[in-house]
Parts: structure tokens; sequence; C-alpha cells
């Protein structure tokens, strides 16, 4: 692995030279005083015109001369309003996925009888119909704004969103703006939003989203996503910032708006969209040829898969299968927990798209930022390290059997894959095995129609486990990187916390070194290693990687033709020497380096 293109006295001159080196993208420009650091919800970029997403209309007349009239009133906007919602969902072409169970979701809250008799007994009490839609609203908001309950709360947005919309049909705004008809390209710039607000815009110009009030569990966050658009989120104050008709640019990649951007940033925009399209381009003529470095290292890629909307990567990469089903993602989009034949009937629609290729199934890994609506967690201090994943279904013994139960029945005849993740010792990981096997044999005496073979791994994300790797490596089939939990951990450092984004990075020693241990180690007993976690996504951090020994990488699927043209054009055995070097480095990041070190050696990091 050391072929010593290096020599250590080349190596302080090295780490010099590099040091100064900056990276080449449109964030690097940190001069702009009109740029502003969010939350990234959804990846990619955007340029257009600023259109604001408002709708508050203050309440002037509060008390009803005439009771009936106002029941009238509420009743023919309600009806038109569910009327124009439903010819707005039934023309837009939404595919298949979750957003599309979202978006119905929100149909029949517009539509659900209690609200509209609140409403109701609110005008029959004196009030009109404005005033009493409202009334509606804050008598639910005062039941439910102090939850911890993250779905409850998802709820309470969009019955504001929905509040909001039956104000505008009584006041005879009904959000149909010229302006936004006319550009072609814009930005939605809100201070919250409903998922079904989307549709109120052509989708297709929509080049991105900015919410002041974001979280990456909303749900027009995930329809967002689903699309294509970028989000970003938490930045404070930009809704009172921005204009309406103003030029922005989003960088959902690195979570950056620039407002009335200089000709340079636009020029590095446009050159970037340019370099995406052709990039797009490119790719498509990549899909046949093999994933191989330069020096002919076969590098295997896998797709992460949660939403129904990733199945359709599996066909269109060409991937070496699905190295992590996220399965709580058909868990979270449902209303009720979904019982052994619907997720048989998940994962085999899923083995059924996979067709021959490898699936990894990941059991159920909800808590932290992922709520089921229908289970109650309490309020914890820090959810992040509590009660979730496989410490829930270890304790809730029956939903974990219930899952392995429906695994197997989803893959009799084939090969079974199951990971457990936040597993963070020996002992957790052979209580989640037994249990796995025991689901086997009573398969097997029950009907006899079992996987051809059952392989066990586990998600390396808790740092404990990296110091018991030895021993759980006897007993693993597989192991697969979490980077991202693993980095938070490492580092004690929230990845949701918009304070803490620049102050670590995954390319830094500590974390590259945790990283290369877990390689070797697994490459010493033989256990396919692999990385799930976003760094796999990443080009920059993917080729890192690549240096250190992993030879197998899981990423999501809009980032499989980065990653690949990445793969096709590294020389493993340089990029091993020179990360030797880095791991020495006692720099806060590295990033800037390997930046440079790409862009020396023609690496194609997208
Ligand atoms: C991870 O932690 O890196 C991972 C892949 O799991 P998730 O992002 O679903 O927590
Ligand atoms: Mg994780």
């Amino acid at each position: 692995m050391n072929g010593g293109k290096f020599n250590n006295s080349d190596t302080d001159k090295i780490m010099h030279d590099l040091d100064n080196a900056k990276p080449d993208n449109v964030l690097s420009e940190r001069s702009d005083k009109d740029k502003f650091k969010g939350i990234s919800l959804s990846k990619g970029i955007g340029i257009g015109i600023a259109v604001i997403h408002r709708r508050h209309h203050n309440i002037v007349k509060i008390i009803a001369e005439d009771k009936e009239a106002e029941l009238h009133k509420l009743e023919v906007a309600h009806t038109e309003m569910n009327q124009d919602l439903d010819k707005k969902f039934d023309s837009a072409k939404l595919g298949m996925g979750e957003h599309v169970d979202i978006l119905e979701a929100y149909r029949m809250l517009a539509k659900d009888k209690g609200w509209y008799k609140k409403i109701s007994d609110h005008i029959n009490g004196g009030l009109t119909a404005e005033a009493a839609v409202e009334r509606a609203y804050e008598d639910m908001w005062k039941r439910l704004s102090g939850t911890s309950d993250n779905y409850m709360r998802e709820r309470l947005h969009d019955l504001r969103d929905i509040t909001d919309r039956l104000l505008g049909y009584l006041y005879g705004d009904k959000g149909d703006d010229n302006r936004i008809k006319e550009a072609d390209n814009i930005i939605v710039v809100a201070q919250t939003m409903g998922p079904a607000d989307l549709m109120d815009y052509d989708y297709s110009k929509i080049k991105g989203l900015i919410i002041e009030d974001g979280t990456p569990t909303m749900h027009v966050a995930i329809v967002a996503k689903a699309l294509g658009i970028p989000v970003i989120s938490k930045i404070k104050g930009i809704f009172q910032e921005i204009k309406n008709g103003e030029l922005l640019g989003i960088d959902g990649d690195n979570g950056y708006v620039f407002i009335r951007p200089s000709d340079s940033i636009r020029q590095k925009f446009n050159k970037q969209l340019a370099e995406r399209e052709q990039l797009q381009k490119r790719l498509s003529t990549l899909r046949r040829l093999p994933p191989k470095t330069k020096d002919d290292f076969r590098i295997n890629l896998y797709l992460n898969v949660g939403l129904n909307f990733d199945l359709d990567y599996i066909k269109t990469t060409n991937c070496d299968g699905v190295g992590l089903y996220r399965t709580e993602i058909p868990f979270m989009s449902s209303d009720t927990m979904p019982d052994v034949e619907q997720q048989t009937q998940y994962y085999q629609n899923l083995l059924d798209k996979a067709g021959r290729k490898k699936v990894i199934f990941r059991s159920l890994d909800v808590g932290s930022d992922k709520l089921l609506p229908y289970w109650g967690y309490g309020g914890e201090e820090n959810p992040a390290i509590g009660w979730r994943s496989i410490r829930i279904t270890l304790d809730r013994r029956a939903i974990l059997r219930q899952q392995m139960r429906a695994f197997i029945r989803s893959a009799a005849g084939k090969e079974l894959n199951v990971m457990f993740p936040m597993i963070s010792n020996l002992s957790e990981f052979q209580e989640a095995k037994e249990t796995l096997m025991l689901e086997f044999e009573k398969e097997k005496k029950r009907t006899g129609k079992i996987p051809k073979k059952i392989n066990a791994g586990l998600m390396v994300e808790v740092p404990s486990v990296v110091f018991q790797l030895e021993e759980i490596l006897k007993e693993a089939d597989f192991v697969s990187v979490g980077t991202n939990d693993l980095a938070q951990f490492v580092f004690a450092c929230d990845r949701g916390n918009p304070r803490l984004i620049e102050r670590y990075d995954v390319l830094s020693a500590p974390f590259l070194r945790i990283l290369q241990a877990i390689t070797v180690l697994s490459d010493m007993a033989g256990v396919p290693c692999s990385v799930c976690g976003e760094m796999a996504s990443n080009p920059i951090e993917a080729l890192a990687l690549l240096g250190l020994g992993f030879r197998n990488l899981s990423m999501s699927g809009s980032a499989f033709g980065k990653i690949k043209s990445m793969v096709r054009s590294t020389r493993i055995e340089d990029i091993s020497d020179y990360m030797n070097i880095l791991l020495k480095s006692g720099r806060r990041t590295v990033r800037p380096q390997l930046i440079s070190y790409a862009n020396d050696h023609g690496i194609e990091i997208y």
C-alpha cells in the first residue's frame, strides 16, 4: 500500500504548499457580504428570481353581523379551495413515492370534517368566518405547540398552511401572482411552508427553496428533495432580507444563499450549472463502464435507498446493488405501524427491483430525528444519544421479530443481508443476530420457505464498536460505516447544529485514522466493509475513503455518477500514499489539500 511515492523530506514542503490551496467551488468566495450560511435540507444548486411566499392576512373584522352569511361564505371558500387543491394535485406529475403520501395526507387534512366543524362552531359563537378560521388554528396551536412530538409539530405546520390558504380564499386572494407566472427560474422564499404550497408554482421552474423556519423532517423538505429541488433553511432574518424579484443564488450542497450575487458569483453559478448539465450527459455515457480505478481496482458502488423514488436509480445507475435500505422511511410515512404482511410487500418490491443484485436491509433505525408518528418517545434531553434505533427494537423485541420475519419471507429462495444500526458492543449484535436466527428457524419449521443464505452485519457508527471490532468481526458477515453518526459521536458534535457546522471536518486526521483502523481490521479479518454514510456520496470524501482502503461505497442515487467518474479517474496507489501523509496532519481539516491533490492529478471531483 505504501508505494513510497513521497518520502519524509518531501512531506513538509508538500504540506506547506498544499495548505495554501483553495477549493475551487462557488463557496470559496467568503468575502461576499450578501452571502448567508444556513443548513442544507436538500442538495443541488440553483439561480433565479426571488418569489416571496407570504400569505399573511390581518383579520380586521372579528364579530359577525350575520351568522348565516358567514357560514355560507365559509362553505363557498372551503369548497372552492378543495376543488382547486384536487385539480392541482391531479394535474401535478408527482410520480410515486412517500412525497405523494404526504401530499395526500395534506389533502385529507384540508377536507377534515372535524376542522370544518370547529370553524363553524366559532361562527355560531358569533365570529366572522375569517376570525373563526384563525381561532380554530389557535385552539390547535395552544394544544400542540409545546409538544416534543415532531410528527404533531409537522401537522401543525400543515394546519397553519391550510389555515392561510383558506383565509386567502375568504379574502379573494388565491395566491395567483403574475410575476410568478412570468418568471422561468424562481427561488421560493418562505418563513414556513406546507408541502402543498409547492403545487402553487410550476415546480419545473423552481430552482431552489429557502425556508427560514425549516427542519430536515419537515414535509416540504422531503417533497422538495424527491423533486430534486435544493433547499436551505435556518438563516435567521433571511425572510425579511430578501425582496420579491431579486436575483438569488442557492447552493444546497454547502448551505449558502447569495442575495443579488455579484457578477463573478453569477458566473460561477452559471458555470457550475452548465458543468452539471454536461456532467449529466457524460454520466449517461459512463453507465455501462465499470467502476474501475486507473490502476484497475474494481470498486463496488451501491445505492442508499429509502423513498420509493430512489428505487428507479437501481436501473438507471447500473449499480452493484443496494448497500443500505433505510427501512424506517416507509414506517415514517405510514399512519400506523406496518404489519408483517405490509412489510414483506415493501421488501419484496425492493428485491424484485434489484433482481440479482445484492440488497442490504437495515433494521428499523428510528428515534432521534427519525420519529414514527404512532409511537410515543417521551421527552429526551439528548435524543441523538438516547433511546433510539437498535436500543428501541431490542427493548420492544416484538417489533424486531416482526421485521426479521418480514425480511425472511420476502427473501425466500434468495440471499438475505440484514444490518443492525447503532450497535454499541458485541453483546448487542449477538442479541440482534439471535433474534434474526430465531425467526429463521421458526419460518423454516412453519413453511420451509426460507432464504438460501443469511448474512448478518452491523453499522459501525458508535465509537465503542471500533474498540471491540476484532471480536465483533469474528461474528459479523459484513460491516458498514455510518459516517454521519460516527462523526457526530467522535467529535461530540450535533450534526444538525448550524453553529458547529464548520468546526469539525470528517476530512481531518482523527476521523480519518478511525476510518483507517476500521478498514484495516476488516481486511485482516476478511470481512467485507463498506461506507454508507454521506462521505461515500461526496467525491472528495469518497476519494479519501479509497485512499484509506475502502473498496465498497454506498451512496445516494443522485451522487452515483459523480462518484463513478471520481473512481475512474483515480489511481489507488497514489492516493493511498498521499493519505498516509495527510493522516499525520495536525490541521483542523485536510480538505483543501485533498482538493488540490485531486485537481493536480486530474481526478474528477464534481
Ligand atoms: C449514518 O449514520 O452514517 C447512516 C448512514 O445512517 P443514518 O444517516 O440513516 O443515520
Ligand atoms: Mg446512522
